[in-house]
């Protein structure tokens, strides 16, 4: 059956034309392409928008079969399948949106070789009686999207994909092609483990996306910085406007209606048919602003998104990567800005430290918050400390189109700050049996009475108002960078701050601590280098 390479890669290329309308393969799309429609199994790390849908597609257009799509995302699959049928492609789809015997006349298709791609969730696909429905069916290949869900340790665990380890001793002879957009190296080497394919080839692209511009800025008023963002860099432009809860969702897009902006909420207690038609004008207009939760976007394609702002601070550096990667599909300049403050660590710390799961997934939460953390606070170049995250090294060590690249921050020397924190941290607890969030914490370092510091003679202590040389603004800039470096905690219901576990080294004055001084939050124009 196999033509050889040369034949092989012609015919691909023919696909991509007369089905797809593109003249030519992009990135690794050609060698990937071959390598599973020859036969072998692939493992393919590419960014949103890198083009893995064809990584798939068109080998199951070239080998005989069906080719089955696993995806959890039940959501999209009739728009995909939608999608494939508009031009020309035999594909269908099976989950639990289907009616009994909608899905027995799918099942029929497939059997009778009438199906060039099936799409279906992994739950569906590990149940016994698919499995005897797939041994008799002729496949193409298996191909796994979204791949990091099998992962335990990645931001978006799906326990349904680890029975997904069964295809590679049910199937021997299906070649199995698994994709995913957020791969760190751990969960790229768990992905392979998991899913056997430790014979694969493996495909990891560049995550590097030169045309947006990474921003983080201080949160003030964070509606009014948006407001300064949309009207001063992207007026009339598509955005997605990123908020944690549905109120705050509501807010801002009725505040940005309101300033003559037009935009549309977003978010999942929203009636279904309102979200649809929601995403459906967002998808179709030029210059509206879409303000959603983290519900929105999976497998959005649309080209044109000027820029993904977030008013709150994602849970990971995976979901930021994920989000901010829906700007600038189509290469063009694209904004990626974030406003974040002392309020988001200490409220996602709790929302953690308070949530249900195991103890194992608590760490695992946190230790992704502090890599997030750590990103807004770096004064280094944002791509830089992204790509190496992603286990990317760069060429550069500027980019010359972040924040920190564009306008350098001014650090200062903050080790004695921080020891007087910690100091402050240690008395109250000590001396008083009593731990305080920041706001209260502040009010002893600067000597403030308060009827709760009276209470507790506070001013008894040494070392009330010892930190009178930085303002109430300049210690909550502190400590939030000092919660990023783990120097202090946040804990609890109350977000009460305690040493951290690179404390002991400051105290001691085994190391200083640089931190930056806040810039005002920017006016900075797309003017920046690319
Ligand atoms: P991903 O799944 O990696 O996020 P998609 O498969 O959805 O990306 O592709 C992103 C966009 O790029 C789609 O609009 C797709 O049609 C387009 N695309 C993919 N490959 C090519 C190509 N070789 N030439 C032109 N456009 C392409
Ligand atoms: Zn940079």
């Amino acid at each position: 059956r196999r033509e050889g390479d040369a034949g092989q890669a012609d015919r691909a290329l023919e696909i991509l034309s007369s089905v797809f309308g593109y003249d030519s393969f992009r990135g690794d799309q050609r060698a990937i392409i071959e390598q599973v429609a020859a036969g072998g199994d692939a493992v393919v790390l590419m960014p949103t928008g890198g083009g893995k849908s064809l990584c798939y597609q068109i080998p199951a257009l070239l080998r005989e079969g069906t080719g089955i799509v696993v995806s959890p995302l039940i959501a999209l699959m009739a728009d995909q399948v939608a999608a494939l049928e508009g031009v020309g492609i035999r594909a269908a789809y099976l989950n639990s949106t289907l009616e009994l015997d909608e899905a027995r006349a799918v099942e029929q298709q497939l059997l009778a070789g009438e199906l060039d791609l099936l799409y279906m969730a992994p739950e569906r696909l590990v149940l016994p009686r698919t499995q005897d429905l797939l041994r008799r069916a002729h496949l193409a290949l298996f191909a796994i999207d979204e791949a990091h869900c099998v992962s335990q340790w990645g931001h978006d665990f799906r326990p349904d994909y680890l029975g997904l380890s069964v295809l590679a001793e049910a199937f021997p002879t299906v070649p199995r092609i698994a994709l995913t957009a957020t791969a760190t190296e751990a969960t790229h080497r768990e992905l392979t483990e998991r899913l056997q394919m430790q014979e694969a080839e493996h495909f990891v692209s560049s995550f590097d996306r030169p045309n947006i511009q990474y921003r983080i800025e201080p949160k003030a008023s964070p509606r009014e910085q948006l407001l300064r963002l949309i009207t001063t860099e992207h007026e009339g432009e598509s955005g997605i406007v990123y908020c944690l809860s549905r109120k705050s969702v509501e807010q801002t897009a009725e505040a940005l209606v309101a300033r003559g902006i037009p935009a549309l909420p977003y978010h999942a207690g929203l009636d279904a048919a309102v979200r649809q038609d929601h995403q459906e004008r967002f998808l179709r207009a030029e210059g509206l602003i879409i303000v959603a939760t983290i519900a929105f976007g999976m497998g959005i394609d649309k080209p044109d998104v000027r820029f993904v702002a977030h008013l709150d601070l994602p849970k990971s550096i995976e979901g930021y990567y994920q989000e901010t990667g829906r700007a600038g599909r189509d290469g063009q300049p694209s904004t990626a800005w974030m406003a974040y403050g002392l309020g988001d660590v200490v409220s996602q710390r709790k929302f953690i430290d308070t949530g249900e799961g195991s103890e194992q997934f608590k760490r695992n939460a946190r230790s992704h918050l502090d890599a997030m953390l750590a990103l807004c606070e770096t004064v280094s170049c944002r791509r830089v400390q992204l790509l190496r995250y992603f286990g990317q090294d760069t060429e550069f060590t500027s980019c010359g189109n972040c924040d920190t690249c564009l306008s350098p921050p001014q650090t200062w020397d903050a080790t004695v700050a921080a020891q007087k924190l910690l100091s402050a941290l240690i008395r109250l607890d000590r001396e008083r049996g009593q731990k305080f969030g920041s706001g209260q914490v502040i009010e002893v370092l600067l000597g403030r009475e308060n009827t709760r510091s009276t209470q507790s003679r506070h001013h008894e202590l040494s070392v009330w108002g010892i930190g009178e040389e930085l303002s109430e603004k300049e210690w909550r800039t502190a400590i939030r960078q000092l919660l990023a470096r783990g120097i202090v905690e946040a804990e609890g219901d109350y977000g009460v701050l305690i040493p951290g576990p690179q404390a002991g080294p400051v105290l001691r004055g085994e190391s200083t601590v640089e931190l930056a001084v806040d810039r005002a939050p920017q006016r900075s124009s797309r003017s920046g280098g690319r």
